[in-house]
């Protein structure tokens, strides 16, 4: 397999993002392609920024750190959107620009207490369970509130949204009521006064579900680089 991506299937996303704004009645560019890099090499990353994407995202902190200390370009974005465990919150406070899976304090603490004075605060969303399924990582509904309260003391991290990662849906419309919720979620918080501005929601099976329901930053990785051989 080559490990060239070309910028056709970068440019054929981008285009069907912008095809979504428009159908949905979306702010033209009020969504932003996130390049789900995770297992891919640098080569294919250093490809996708020439063909203009900036942000990428990655689901191990050792891979993410690795590949932040090699690929060091202008502009370039590092988000994290893995599980993290507290071992390796330094990885990800020293290198990461956006953390996406927040869901506990200790983890959020950590963080903030481990990102260099020098570098601006963490940009973080707090994922979401909307599902209740316990073998899933996210936070409930019910607990999203108080830790976000938390957080905006924390002054390394910057609170900007909420992500999920729904289960696999059988339609468009089942797609659209979990996305739909987190949507709610965040109007609700915000209306208690909790600034954020960031729908962290969409992969590759199911972005154009996301946009119709207000995701502001969609994660792709297999439409960009093809499928994964390692599974995750
Ligand atoms: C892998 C991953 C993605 C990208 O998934 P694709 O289906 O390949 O687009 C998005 N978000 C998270 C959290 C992931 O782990």
């Amino acid at each position: 397999m080559s490990n060239v991506t070309p910028c056709d299937s970068i440019n054929t996303v981008l285009s069907s993002i912008r095809d979504c704004e428009q159908h949905f009645d979306r702010r033209p560019n009020s969504v932003t392609l996130l390049a789900v890099s995770k297992t891919k090499p640098i080569e294919m990353i250093e490809n996708a920024y020439q063909c203009g994407l900036r942000a990428f995202g990655e689901n191990y902190a050792q891979e993410l750190y690795d590949k932040a200390q090699q690929l060091q370009l202008a502009g370039l974005e590092w988000h994290f959107i893995g599980p993290l465990q507290s071992n390796k919150t330094r990885l990800i406070a020293e290198s990461a620009h956006w953390m996406h899976s927040l869901d506990r304090l200790k983890i959020a603490e950590r963080l903030s207490q481990q990102r260099p004075d020098t570098l601006p605060p963490l940009q973080v969303c707090l994922q979401v369970n909307l599902e209740q399924e316990s073998s899933k990582s996210g936070l409930a509904v019910e607990q999203v509130g108080e830790l976000a309260a938390a957080i905006q003391a924390l002054p390394q991290l910057h609170l900007r949204g909420l992500m999920c990662i729904p289960s696999q849906q059988d339609s468009e419309q089942g797609q659209r009521a979990v996305f739909a919720r987190l949507h709610k979620l965040s109007q609700q918080l915000q209306s208690n006064g909790v600034s954020l501005d960031t729908l962290s929601m969409g992969m590759s099976g199911d972005y154009q579900a996301a946009i119709a329901e207000g995701s502001t930053m969609i994660r792709v990785g297999t439409a960009l680089f093809g499928a994964r051989a390692r599974k995750d």
